[in-house]
């Protein structure tokens, strides 16, 4: 049976944060600690609306042919998280409860996946606007693991207007990792390799945009 949890500041009503806890069977019990440790995972974000996002744990996660595993390491690549969109679920790796700093980058990460989700196309071409322009000013680096290996995977025809695939990947991932850097507060990460005028340029961008409220 899958349990629910709702933090204070779930309740229904409008504008509120709209994010709620659900374990799976593989991790029948998230006590307390876990509950607030994602809970203050989430202090700091705009104010977040939407339907709920449901958050579980699993062990040892591998992504495999286009898959999800867990505990089984020997398939697939190991990663931290995932997020499935419809089904408005993001799976965490159990491990990473013994990372505080790195859970809440994750989580922040995970979460910017639905907001980019709703963010509507003005918005995603004005933050694409921001990387063209740092493309043009041979701006290197990224703010994540996902957005430099995404950048890495360009070609040039890839930043041609029209053009897509990569391009819109990497945009996404760029967009998550931003949104990680600038919300969780971290410290230095040999992660964040952008130059830092071009950081600022971004957190601006993510100040002002989402000043009110996000849609997730
Ligand atoms: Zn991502």
């Amino acid at each position: 049976m899958l349990r629910t949890f709702q933090p204070q500041t779930s309740r229904r009503s409008k504008g509120q944060l709209l994010v709620s806890l659900v374990s799976p069977k593989a991790n029948p019990r998230l006590n307390k600690k876990t509950h607030l440790q994602l809970h203050q995972s989430l202090v700091g974000l705009p104010e977040l609306t939407g339907r709920r996002i449901f958050i579980g744990f699993r062990p040892r996660l591998t992504a495999h042919r286009g898959q999800l595993l867990s505990g089984r390491p020997e398939h697939g690549a190991s990663v931290h998280a995932a997020c499935f969109i419809r089904k408005r679920e993001i799976v965490l790796e159990t491990e990473l409860l013994s990372r505080p700093e790195l859970l809440r980058r994750i989580l922040i990460h995970e979460i910017f996946h639905f907001v980019w989700a709703r963010l509507g196309n003005q918005f995603r071409h004005q933050f694409a606007e921001l990387l063209i322009h740092e493309h043009k000013n041979r701006a290197k680096g990224e703010l994540g693991e996902s957005s430099s290996l995404k950048k890495s995977l360009l070609l040039p025809s890839d930043r041609l207007p029209g053009n897509p695939h990569r391009w819109r990947d990497y945009a996404c991932e760029s967009f998550c990792d931003t949104a990680a850097w600038v919300y969780a507060g971290l410290s230095e990460d040999g992660a964040f390799t952008l130059a830092r005028r071009w950081r600022q340029h971004r957190k601006t961008w993510f100040q002002v945009t989402f000043a009110n409220c996000c849609k997730c």
